[in-house]
């Protein structure tokens, strides 16, 4: 006997019929002689509805109030799907983030999770229940209740698997498992049997919405086996592992892509070598996240900087740039909004040079101009504008034969 721990997305929870499902399922694990922790979600949309009721009321609600409100979601499908079971004679009790022990650190809207007491979640295992735990949320040191960052779940989830030392984690949503790309966009992606977590890492962080990196950071980080899967079919879904088997070994496995993407471009910084350490450590004090860099020397010998960073935060740093004008030393400051990144991820790109040649020639083939890129040993990122990147995707898909390979003869 071992101890799963099973995630339902908001999709999975989204309708009492779904919850149903959602509580066979659970029966199903704990009947193979499993203890069982189940981590939902909240409910279909209720997320984003509960996000528009506060901007309603204000154009900048505090942060303390929406974890206050946003985990409210996540307390209905805990208590509907501890009924569910109990209906169907299956003992279960549901705890909300603060009753299973998670502890996060002080930030609302975004916390990390710092520490798990399991005790009360082993003792009620222990006890014969199923044990279902609210998603995305925590509590910090002064009894303060918070959030995780949106899509936030799957990281309760492995973190609890770390926590219990459970054998498994699987994530139930609404596809089939991890594809080579977005399978809602792109019709010819196509399911993963396995996914690397450094892979997953990068796919994550880069735009793919399946997996929460957090999530993927804490699975790699405490070896946890993770299986992304669907609610609804009996299938197989796709292992997120440590090494994936080298016939599976492409080049490229995925691409992911982000829109919302702005760049901003700081023009004529004269205070030479301090100034990208300046611009930098001021954006990052203001919790601004910046994305790609790159620095050009003009003729007049001043530098120009450009970086992209999520739309959303342009108002931010347009006013943190501004503040901090006389101490950063620039002319003038010029943003491109309506961009989009695309990016190509694989481990085998480590032993295969020319890949980022490849795919700029593809993107060249099909006229999209690359606005900025970056990489690292097992990505190739470019930012293009953002009518262009289906189109970019597509492409990508199709030079990169990620329609049909190896992967469908294992
Ligand atoms: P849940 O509510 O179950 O957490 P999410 O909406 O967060 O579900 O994640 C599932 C969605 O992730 C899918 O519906 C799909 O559109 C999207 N997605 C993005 N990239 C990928 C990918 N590479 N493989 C599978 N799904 C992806
Ligand atoms: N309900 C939260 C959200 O919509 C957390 C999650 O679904 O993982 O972001
Ligand atoms: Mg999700």
């Amino acid at each position: 006997m071992g101890i799963i721990v099973q995630k339902f997305g908001g999709t999975s929870v989204g309708s009492v019929e779904r919850i149903q499902n959602v509580a066979n399922r659970v029966i199903q694990e704990v009947s193979r002689g499993n203890q069982v922790v189940v981590v939902v979600s909240a409910m279909g949309k209720t997320t984003d509805e509960l996000v528009s009721l506060a901007t309603q009321l204000s154009k900048n609600p505090s942060k303390r109030e929406m974890d206050m409100l946003l985990t409210t979601g996540e307390q209905i499908s805990i208590s509907l799907l501890a009924m569910a079971l109990q209906a169907q004679g299956q003992q279960a009790v549901s705890l909300t983030g603060w009753q299973a022990g998670i502890k996060t650190e002080a930030i609302h809207g975004n916390a990390r999770i710092v520490d798990i007491d399991n005790t009360r979640m082993l003792e009620l295992l222990n006890a014969g229940n199923v044990v279902i735990v609210a998603g995305f949320q925590g509590i910090a040191s002064e009894a303060e209740i918070t959030t995780l960052g949106r899509g936030g779940s799957d990281t309760t989830a492995v973190a609890i698997a770390a926590a219990l030392q459970a054998d498994k984690c699987d994530i139930y949503t609404d596809v089939t498992g991890v594809f080579t790309t977005d399978p809602r966009y792109v019709k010819s992606a196509r399911k993963l049997h396995s996914v690397s977590y450094d892979e997953m890492l990068e796919l994550a962080n880069l735009g793919a919405g399946v997996l929460h990196p957090r999530a993927v950071e804490f699975a790699k980080n405490y070896a946890i086996p993770l299986e992304v899967r669907s609610s609804m079919e009996i299938e197989n879904g796709t292992r997120v592992e440590e090494e994936v088997s080298m016939e599976n070994n492409l080049v490229v496995r995925g691409i992911a892509f982000d829109k919302e993407i702005t760049r901003v471009t700081v023009i004529g910084v004269t205070n030479g070598l301090h100034s990208l350490s300046t611009i930098f450590t001021t954006l990052a004090k203001n919790g601004i996240n910046v994305d790609i860099i790159i620095q050009s020397m003009t003729s007049a010998n001043t530098t120009n900087i450009s970086f992209s960073i999520q739309t959303v935060d342009l108002d931010e740093t347009l006013a943190v740039l501004a503040a901090n004008k006389e101490n950063l030393g620039f002319e003038s400051i010029e943003h491109e909004s309506g961009l989009a990144k695309v990016s190509i991820v694989g481990s085998g790109m480590i032993s295969n040079p020319g890949v980022a040649a490849e795919m700029f020639e593809v993107l060249a083939a099909n006229e999209i101009q690359v606005k900025m890129v970056s990489t690292s040993e097992i990505k190739v990122s470019t930012v293009v504008e953002d009518v262009y990147m289906l189109k970019a995707v597509e492409a990508l898909h199709a030079a990169f034969k990620l329609e049909a390979n190896v992967e469908q003869t294992v």
